[in-house]
């Protein structure tokens, strides 16, 4: 357990075996259609949100300040990063780790014993056809950092990783985070910094994510 008296020692963890091997797999695919990790990050977004609306159904403190569910992606050429943030659920500091340090979900360990298995032709394919979720981040991005705060908590915390085999999870102070919800933060790779334009970006939000049930707004911060 973390205590207050560690308040600002980032904590240290190892992936899974598993997402290692996913995210070298990744990493190391010629996959050429990067677009679909913006996909992935807008669909956990609407997804959050979408879980806040439920749990309010019973909870409704949780969502007591009102606010419309929103998405809101921020661009920044000069920092070469892209944003992604939400209003929504939110993760502590256990769903952070489970969520982002483990392969939980069924689907995506299946997915990952046919990437291994198929030939390097068809790995671009299999994982357009899969989506493999949060991880395609770390095809553009050469770090990520994951600031959260749980629906109805105060305290705040940060995941970062750089895809290569650790993360570490600290405590934030409350004013660096979402007032809700989770900002996922892309330190994008030199040749993909065509992430931090406007008009690429909303091409592909428009081409990817037509249908999200959410609100997106998209800004660029100027220089
Ligand atoms: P999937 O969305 O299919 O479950 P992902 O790899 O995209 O798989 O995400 C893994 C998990 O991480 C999600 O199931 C969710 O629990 C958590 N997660 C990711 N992004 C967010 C977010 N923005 N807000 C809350 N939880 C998130
Ligand atoms: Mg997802």
């Amino acid at each position: 357990m973390t205590t207050m008296t560690q308040e600002h020692a980032a904590e240290q963890h190892s992936f899974e075996a598993d997402v290692s091997r996913l995210l070298h797999m990744m990493v190391h695919s010629v996959y050429s259609d990067k677009d679909v990790f913006l996909r992935e990050l807008i669909s956990n977004a609407a997804d959050a949100c979408e879980k806040l609306r439920y749990e309010a159904i019973s909870q409704p403190g949780l969502a007591a300040d009102g606010a419309p569910s929103r998405i809101l992606i921020s661009l920044d050429e000069d920092k070469r990063t892209l944003t992604v943030e939400d209003n929504g659920i939110g993760m502590s500091r256990e769903e952070l780790v489970d969520a982002l340090g483990t392969i939980a979900r069924s689907g995506t360990r299946a997915f990952m014993e046919r990437l291994e298995a198929a030939k390097a032709n068809d790995k671009a394919e299999l994982i357009g056809q899969f989506g493999v979720g949060f991880y395609s981040s770390f095809m553009v991005a050469d770090r990520v950092d994951v600031v959260s705060r749980p629906a109805g908590q105060d305290q705040a915390w940060k995941w970062s990783s750089d895809g290569k085999g650790n993360y570490t999870i600290s405590p934030v102070d409350p004013a660096d985070a979402p007032a809700r919800g989770t900002r996922v933060t892309l330190q994008l790779m030199e040749d993909a910094k065509s992430y931090t334009g406007k008009w690429a970006v909303e091409r592909i939000i428009r081409e990817q994510s037509g249908h999200v049930p959410v609100p997106i707004e998209l800004v660029e911060k100027a220089g």
